[in-house]
């Protein structure tokens, strides 16, 4: 056994595991191995292995629910952290008094490894609003909030209802950090930046009828029910959608800024490379037929990145995040 490894077999046994196939670990069902790979399941088990990996100056991978990742076929020559931490609790209440009736924010810790639909399901079941758009948003809230994830209707992205997060930095240094730190924008997060890893999140969320909350929640659903493939192999969009100045810049139709209209637009709803296909349904999501390779997704991408550029003058950037060795 390498040396460097040693605490972390000590800790994890059987469980820290070498050269796991990641591709189970993704909605795209793509990727190769990671040299090492452990999948923490509670908050403590995520802390330690993300210190014991720092420790043996591993570099290290958090994967949270793998939706939004595309990894190389070659694998990822790191320490993957897959975070599957689960704890959501109610840390306090703040009432405000306005025009004779109380306000109430209620601030929830959420491990970073909650899926987000747990969460926004106990948010509504508590009477809580601000997240009750997202239901339906695929993966945790780690990569949530790292992505700043987003919702059209009713508009809402993840960021918005931050109030504070625990993260620890690349040194290994554990800290509390405010919503102001984060500089959330539009598919953006200082964490993209940073490195830095999240542990937990405080959300802070208003108190609001739970029928109305489930209203909004279904009507997420159907939306994305009619306008997103269902039941296949994706990674969610392909491309971030791009700026207004962009979309006057290049004159699109209707000034449209929907990356997937472009694609569209650029002719290719159906095309396919390998077992790799850009949906007929929304131009916008590639999808894994069957055994697609990373490669093929790549290629296809450039295509279509290509085309746009081609017919637009537009050049659009990725939203998928890519890891590993292609
Ligand atoms: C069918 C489908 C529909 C989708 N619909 C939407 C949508 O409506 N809106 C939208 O915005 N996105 C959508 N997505 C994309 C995706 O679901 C989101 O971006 C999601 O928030 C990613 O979360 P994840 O846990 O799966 O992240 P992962 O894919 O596991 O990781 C993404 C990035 O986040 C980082 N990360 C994860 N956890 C942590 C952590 N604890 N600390 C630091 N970094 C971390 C990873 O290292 C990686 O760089 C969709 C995807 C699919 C497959």
């Amino acid at each position: 056994m390498e040396p460097h490894i040693n605490d972390l077999k000590k800790a994890f046994g059987d469980r820290f595991k070498e050269h796991e196939p990641l591709a189970r670990y993704t909605t795209f069902k793509i990727g190769g191995p990671a040299d090492y790979f452990f999948d923490a399941k509670t908050r403590d088990e995520f802390v330690t292995a993300v210190s014991l990996g720092r420790k043996s100056k591993l570099p290290i991978f958090v994967l949270g629910g793998g939706t939004n990742v595309l990894i190389g076929d070659k694998g990822i020559r790191a320490f993957v952290i897959r975070n599957s931490s689960q704890g959501i609790s109610i840390r306090g209440v703040k009432g405000t008094m306005e025009s004779g009736s109380t306000t109430r924010t209620v601030f929830v810790e959420v491990d970073a490894g909650v899926p987000m639909n747990k969460f926004v399901r106990f948010s509504i079941e508590e009477g809580l609003s601000g997240i009750e758009m997202q239901l339906g948003l695929p993966g945790s809230v780690g990569g949530a909030v790292f992505m700043n994830s987003k919702w059209t209707k009713p508009e809402g992205n993840v960021g918005d209802v931050v109030y504070q997060a625990t993260i620890v930095t690349p040194t290994g240094e554990v800290r509390q950090v405010s919503r102001d730190y984060f500089h959330f924008a539009y598919d953006y997060s200082a964490l993209q930046k940073t490195g830095d890893i999240v542990i937990s999140v405080t959300f802070a969320l208003m108190q609001k009828a739970k029928d109305q909350l489930w209203e909004t929640a279904n009507s997420s659903i159907s939306y994305r029910r009619e306008t997103q493939p269902q039941g296949v192999l994706s990674a969610g969009c392909t491309f971030k959608n791009i700026s207004k100045a962009a979309a006057l810049t290049a004159s699109t139709p209707n000034l449209s800024t929907s990356a997937g209209f472009l694609v569209d637009n650029a002719g290719l709803k159906g095309d396919r490379i390998g077992d790799a296909q850009i949906s007929e349904k929304h131009a916008n999501f590639i999808i894994n037929l069957k055994n697609a390779k990373a490669a093929d997704v790549v290629e296809l991408i450039e295509k279509a990145r290509k085309a746009v550029h081609e017919k637009f003058g537009v050049e659009l950037e990725e939203e998928i995040v890519r890891v590993g060795e292609f």
